[in-house]
């Protein structure tokens, strides 16, 4: 038996969608949810992969657990006579940045991160 000649031509996509086709409505459903959830994830984690940096601000270290960012900033008080002015920015400290929706908060936690948050989060590379 000849396989069909369409095999040739679909896309790894579109051969998962014909073997999406053959589950059944419950198992498709259950698919959904999954993807829903997985694209959902992955939207919050690249915006919040890109929140932006503070104007004087020196990003250090970055760390993400899941939705949420901690990132090690030096920062400037603003003080023109200050040591920041001259480039020794205070700090570093971390801050954590949470996306819930389209709203983001930031959340200063200090010079030292607590050690759970440091070993649950995984460094983003780079
Ligand atoms: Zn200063």
């Amino acid at each position: 038996m000849a396989t069909p000649n369409l095999q040739e031509t679909l896309s790894p996509r579109e051969e998962l969608q014909q073997q999406i086709l053959k589950l059944s409505l419950k198992d498709k459903e259950i698919l959904l949810g999954w993807l829903k959830a997985t694209t959902k994830e992955e939207k919050q984690q690249a915006v919040a992969a890109q929140v932006p940096v503070k104007k004087g601000r020196e990003v250090v270290q970055t760390l993400q657990s899941g939705t949420t960012l901690y990132r090690l900033e030096g920062v400037k008080c603003g003080k023109k006579k200050c040591k920041c002015a001259r480039g020794q920015l205070h700090g570093p400290y971390w801050y954590a940045y949470h996306w819930k929706g389209k709203k983001m908060t930031s959340t200063y936690i200090g010079k030292k991160l607590d050690e759970a948050i440091a070993i649950a989060a995984e460094p983003n590379g780079e």
